[in-house]
């Protein structure tokens, strides 16, 4: 197994040229159009011969900055933004993917991910097989000689499986798949690519923006890959259309340089959490416990320093349960009963009513989604011990312990 550590954090800070004159952050490009010199190299633009902008769509100046941000944060030659995680996962599976493929993915994935591949693929004839990833041999056996994707979620949603990414690669190289990572849960926390991933996904929705102001994605990879994707012809991010505002993407390319910082602390205030609902009896699902089935895969794979993320959940065994302790922690300020993760204060979801609500019961009785599981995204709060006490008394006053 590689142990490959690297640092993004200190790779994401040197990727900043202090050598500008101008303002320290970049200036926003507000054109979705590009003046050419002459008509010779506007033409010569479009046929790849000339480099320069020639349409917002296809790439802007500010998007640039905010991809080669990515780009060194990931160790990928490459990256390219999009209006939606969404919109980064369906531009990269349909680039990949052609009528009569057939793709190997996790059956734990975020539902709209499941719903797309489940529901939309099967409508261009694409086919889907969906295994439990941590059992790398059901992963081999559903390899056909359509094959074309291996996917999964290095942190899955919502059951917090960890992948094992350089064994994945390894099954993927040998059948000469693509090793597609979505990688939404732990930015800085794993870095795929390193790990043997060939294209790494984002909702920047989540915490590489932490602000819950706007939805956004991210794809990472080769450069070929990437030009593949904005091609004039027949890329999906060009035809398709999804490209991220300029005014968005430069207000996430400032909120990145302090992902390092909130990483650690989502890690910390999530740990302090799993450990104290433990010690309360609940039945806790946190990839830093030791109890973790892949907590010693994970502390193999991770980079050090951000801790094991700021994603847990906890099984109240049925929704009705899971439902009022979810209002009254929000009547009692501990955070907000909503969908999303990655945010400054604490949500809380029932997931088999909400992101998993696109993923058919038998699936996840399949899967072991209890419909009592709780997921918390936790927060950056300054003094976790007393938002614990909250939580606590919630419990009690529920007699949920
Ligand atoms: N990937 C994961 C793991 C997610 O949790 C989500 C959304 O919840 C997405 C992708 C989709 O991202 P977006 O909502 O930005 O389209």
């Amino acid at each position: 197994m590689s142990t490959h550590k690297v640092d993004p954090a200190t790779r994401l800070q040197n990727s900043l040229h202090t050598d500008s004159f101008f303002g320290v952050n970049q200036a926003i490009s507000d054109s979705a159009t590009f003046s050419f010199a002459d008509g010779k190299q506007m033409m010569d633009t479009f046929r790849g011969e000339h480099h320069a902008f020639l349409y917002s769509r296809h790439w802007n100046p500010t998007n640039i900055e905010l991809s080669k941000a990515l780009a060194a944060m990931e160790g990928s030659e490459s990256a390219w933004v999009t209006g939606s995680g969404m919109a980064a996962i369906t531009c990269t599976i349909l680039q990949l993917c052609k009528t009569g493929d057939h793709i190997v993915s996790s059956m734990t994935t975020y539902g709209g991910t499941f719903a797309f591949f489940k529901n939309w693929l099967p409508q261009i004839g694409v086919e889907v097989s969906f295994v439990d990833i941590s059992d790398l041999e059901q992963v081999q056996a559903a390899i056909k000689d359509n094959t074309k994707i291996i996917y999964t979620e290095t942190m899955t949603n919502p059951l917090l499986q960890i992948s094992d990414i350089p064994n994945l690669s390894k099954i993927a190289k040998a059948n000469q798949l693509k090793l597609v990572v979505d990688n939404t849960f732990t930015p800085m926390i794993f870095s795929p690519l390193s790990l043997g991933a060939d294209v790494v996904v984002y909702s920047m929705t989540k915490f590489i923006n932490g602000k819950n102001d706007a939805t956004a994605g991210a794809i990472c990879g080769s450069q070929e890959f990437i030009n593949s994707l904005i091609d004039l012809n027949d890329g999906t991010a060009m035809l398709l259309g999804p490209v991220l505002d300029t005014y968005r993407a430069a207000n996430i390319h400032k909120n990145l340089f302090t992902l390092h910082i909130r990483m650690k602390q989502h890690s910390r205030n999530a740990e302090f959490l799993a450990k104290g609902f433990k010690e309360l009896g609940l039945k806790v699902n946190y990839a830093g416990c030791e109890d973790h089935p892949q907590h010693e895969l994970m502390k193999a794979t991770m980079n050090t320093e951000y801790g094991f993320g700021g994603m847990i959940s906890i099984d109240l065994g049925t929704v009705e349960k899971a439902s009022e302790f979810m209002a009254l922690m929000q009547k009692r300020g501990v955070g907000y009963l909503a969908v999303s993760l990655g945010y400054f204060k604490t949500l809380f979801s029932n997931s088999g009513s909400s992101t998993s609500s696109e993923v058919p019961e038998e699936f996840q009785k399949k899967m072991g989604l209890s419909e009592g599981l709780v997921r918390y995204s936790v927060g950056l709060d300054n003094h976790i011990e007393e938002t614990f006490e909250v939580i606590k008394s919630c419990l009690k006053d529920l007699n949920l312990i």
